[in-house]
Parts: C-alpha cells; sequence; structure tokens
C-alpha cells in the first residue's frame, strides 16, 4: 500500500495523554482517509467533520447490504414462484 499521511498525534482532551491513531480501513473499507484518535481510558475523538462521513458511508454500506439482501430474497422467491405483481 502507498504511504499514506500520518496525522500528528494529538493529546486526549480529557486526560492529555498523546493518543495513537488508527484509521478504520478493517471497519469502514471505504475510510482510508479518516484518521481517529483514541484514548485508552477516554474512547475515540474525532475531528471535525471525521463523525459524519464515517457515519455517512456506514449508512451507505448498510443500504447496499440491505438492497442486496432484498434482491437476493426477491430472487429467491422468484424462483420458487412465491413472488406475484398481482396483489
Ligand atoms: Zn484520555
Amino acid at each position: 500500500m502507498a504511504a499514506r499521511n500520518i496525522e500528528v498525534e494529538k493529546p486526549c482532551p480529557a486526560c492529555g495523554e498523546i493518543m495513537p491513531t488508527e484509521t478504520w480501513e478493517d471497519l469502514f473499507k471505504a475510510t482510508p482517509d479518516v484518521i481517529v484518535d483514541s484514548c485508552e481510558e477516554h474512547g475515540v475523538w474525532f475531528d471535525t467533520g471525521e463523525l459524519d462521513v464515517l457515519v455517512t458511508r456506514a449508512e451507505l454500506d448498510a443500504a447496499r447490504e440491505s438492497e442486496g439482501k432484498v434482491r437476493r430474497a426477491w430472487a429467491q422467491g422468484y424462483r420458487e414462484g412465491k413472488n406475484s405483481t398481482e396483489s
């Protein structure tokens, strides 16, 4: 993988400990650019806009996933003759 931008590590706003930065590529595959700061004691801190980006992308992922499920369920029902356009 190409070198990524390393964000300067920041102190936790609550306790002042320097927080390691991490990306959540495993969790949000499309967000290598969102770098989160996490304090062991106080949890994760987001920079302005980062949470919005993650939430938006998570929603898109979830929407795509459920759309896929609906389509598969429909296709399955169609093959089994369960679907009808008459109601
Ligand atoms: Zn802290």
